[in-house]
């Protein structure tokens, strides 16, 4: 694990993996043991030695055992095990998906941690703010990023039926960063009176980033990732989700291809 490879996200967030464990062919392995059975392979079936026909393999893992009409004993390979791998998939045989897993490391605005942490499934440790200072570092999103809410959310007020405008979206990001400044100032100055740091931190808002490591079987984080890449997603939750999905996809590709799949259908 190296600072290097943290990926950024949004304005000073970032992701980090901290371990993998498992891969495609240990899902494999942790199904094949209700026949006493381990990994046959990836690709397909290769032809018979002898006869030169793909025969049919009987799924017992003697990869001598060529059942085609009239040879007995060919030496033939195996049918790849990504058919394994979309039975398991498509039948909802989901247990053999918790063999694998990643631990991640993530910083972000605490609302998106509000968001995250609804993911019961996942194991957590964030940093405190009771024994340790929050970084003065807040999210402070692009005027775009305000003007790209879908109007049928909020750029419609309320109360006063206006459409938000790029004039008043940059002010209101001015007064935003201005009460960030604010907040810091009142909440430093509560840390150096020796306000006790559990209660100074009243001062932060939910826009302060937080560090947590996240750690999830693979099973549960396809949960988290079929919620969390909706589009009607909040766009910044969304940003996290979207490079755990990369993540994932580059730890455990074949199964990620069948969940891609799943999910295009
Ligand atoms: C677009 C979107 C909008 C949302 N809006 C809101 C909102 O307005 N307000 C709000 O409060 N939340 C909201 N949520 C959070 C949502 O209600 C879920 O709490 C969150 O997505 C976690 O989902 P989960 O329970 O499936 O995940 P996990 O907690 O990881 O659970 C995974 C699975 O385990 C099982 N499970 C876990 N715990 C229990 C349990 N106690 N009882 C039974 N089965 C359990 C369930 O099968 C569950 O699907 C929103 C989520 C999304 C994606």
């Amino acid at each position: 694990m190296s600072e290097f490879n943290k990926i950024p996200v949004l304005d000073a967030g970032y992701l980090l993996l901290v371990e993998k464990w498992g891969s495609d062919q240990r899902i494999i392995e942790s199904a094949r043991m209700s026949t006493n059975k381990g990994f046959l392979g990836w690709g397909d079936a290769r032809k018979c030695s002898k006869c030169g026909g793909t025969g049919r393999m009987w799924d017992n893992g003697d990869k001598t055992d060529c059942n085609a009409d009239g040879c007995v004993k060919g030496t033939i390979g195996t049918f790849g095990d990504e058919k394994l791998l979309r039975y398991l998939w498509t039948k909802k045989h989901s247990t053999p998906f918790e063999f694998c897993g990643l631990t991640i490391e993530v910083q972000a605005p605490i609302m998106v941690f509000r968001e995250w942490m609804r993911h019961r499934t996942q194991s957590y440790s964030e940093m405190s703010a009771r024994y340790t200072p929050l970084p003065d570092t807040n999210y402070l999103p692009s005027v775009e990023r305000l003007m790209t809410t879908p109007i049928a959310m909020t750029r419609q007020a309320m109360s006063t039926g206006e459409t938000l405008d790029g004039a008043r979206a940059s002010l209101w990001l001015e007064s935003l960063r201005q009460l960030y400044d604010q907040e810091q100032l009142v909440y430093q100055t509560g840390l150096d009176w020796g306000v006790p740091k559990e209660l100074a931190r009243l001062a932060v808002s939910v826009g302060r980033y937080s560090r947590m490591r996240a750690s999830a079987n693979l099973r549960n984080w396809f949960g988290f990732l079929t919620l969390r890449l909706g589009l009607d997603v909040q766009a910044e939750m969304r940003a996290y989700a979207v490079e755990v999905s990369k993540l994932v996809a580059t730890e455990f590709p074949r199964t990620y291809e069948l969940f891609r799949e799943e999910r295009e259908r």
